[in-house]
């Protein structure tokens, strides 16, 4: 066991949840998305453990190539494209495939020279805003890509929903529907899913799903739902309480002398701040898993250790290990104590912090 602040993380629970969501989606093929660094788990070591997955996505084009330069040779599809020659030539060389959002993307196919054709994925915005030809524009567009020598045919049709998170919504139906009016008559593959719309919205799962979120084993709706207890955490951040001190009524603790003890208690400063990833904006009272007990964050984050009353932990000794978040402590827990989502936390682990992985052999 070690003291440090670390991140376990389980690939036999990634393998888990993938298994779930190929369930889900029986009639779908898998895209795992591993953009940022598999969600703050480790590119390669993700990749390498969901060697069931139909392919992978990707933001960059640099974590693209690290893939194939590792030996991946599933379909890779890099999510924001190419917005440069230079780019579009390494798409070629690396065989990867390009999510065409902009008709800006189009003239530099038309315009380039001297690559092989590649594979693309043309995004329909139909109502994120964010990336996407609007839906009157296919028609035109799709004439060009048709036309254009440098896509391999057939090209394949994808959106992205910007509310499936919530199931009282009525986006994600307006978004399905909208789509489905804009590609009548095409017989491309289509893409709509992430976790939720998989999970939540079964008529959207299609020839592709592109679960991110979940395959890391939280919830992919903005309120958790009783089936996501069979996801199974895949990260858990683990430090060491370094010191316990006895306060009594009054006495407040750490920067700002922001908290403070309305009656004797313990206080437990544990080697993990903001400088490890943990959210500086935490409240007081965000969960930290001591002994299997859940104990309250008091004071503020500091950069290197947090404060927590383990006044009613039982046994608590100095080194003694706290879970952060992951196993028995829902990282959405922590999430929701301080502004933010799962996958900010999970993104934001930093590099001080070591990785220790599990399971890395099963299942092979
Ligand atoms: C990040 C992303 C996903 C995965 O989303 P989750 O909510 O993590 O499942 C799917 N598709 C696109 C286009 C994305 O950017």
């Amino acid at each position: 066991m070690s003291l440090n602040t670390s991140v376990i993380i389980d690939l036999s629970a990634l393998r888990h949840n993938f298994v779930l969501a190929a369930r889900a989606a029986p009639n779908s093929k898998l895209m795992a998305v591993i953009k940022a660094n598999a969600y703050g788990h480790g590119l390669l070591e993700v990749a390498d453990a969901l060697s069931l997955a139909d392919g992978f996505a990707v933001a960059r084009l640099e974590e693209a190539i690290k893939l194939r330069n590792a030996g991946i040779s599933k379909p890779i599809l890099v999510l924001t494209g190419f917005s440069q020659a230079s780019e579009l030539l390494e798409f070629a060389r690396y065989d990867l495939d390009a999510v065409v959002h902009s008709e800006y993307q189009i003239e530099l196919l038309e315009a380039c020279v001297g690559f092989a054709p590649i594979s693309i994925w043309l995004k329909i915005n139909t109502g994120m805003n964010r990336l996407g030809i609007e839906p009157v524009e296919l028609a035109r567009l799709s004439d060009r890509i048709q036309l254009s020598a440098k896509v391999r045919l057939p090209y394949k049709l994808m959106t992205h929903f910007s509310c499936a998170d919530d199931m009282d919504s009525p986006v994600t139906q307006q978004q399905i529907k909208l789509f489905d009016e804009s590609v009548a008559g095409h017989t491309s593959e289509q893409s709509l899913a992430n976790s939720a719309g998989l999970m939540g919205w079964t008529y959207a799962q299609r020839h592709w799903v592109r679960p991110g979120i979940m395959l890391y084993g939280a919830s992919p709706f903005s309120a958790r739902k009783t089936s996501d207890d069979e996801l199974k955490p895949v990260m858990t951040f683990k430090a060491s309480i370094l010191s316990l001190r006895k306060l009594s009524k009054g006495q407040s603790v750490g920067y700002g002398a922001s908290w403070v003890a309305q009656r004797a208690c313990l206080i437990a400063t544990v080697g993990a701040g903001y400088g490890d990833g943990y959210p500086r904006h935490a409240r007081a009272g965000t969960p930290v898993l001591v002994n299997g007990l859940n104990a309250p964050l008091v004071g503020r984050v500091s950069m290197d250790s947090i404060t927590v009353d383990v006044s009613q932990c039982p046994n608590v000794m100095v080194r003694d290990e706290v879970i952060l978040w992951g196993e028995g402590l829902p990282i959405e827990d922590v999430a929701n104590m301080s502004e933010t989502i799962s996958y900010d936390l999970m993104c934001g682990v930093t590099e001080r912090v070591e990785r220790i992985y599990w399971g890395v052999d099963d299942g092979k």
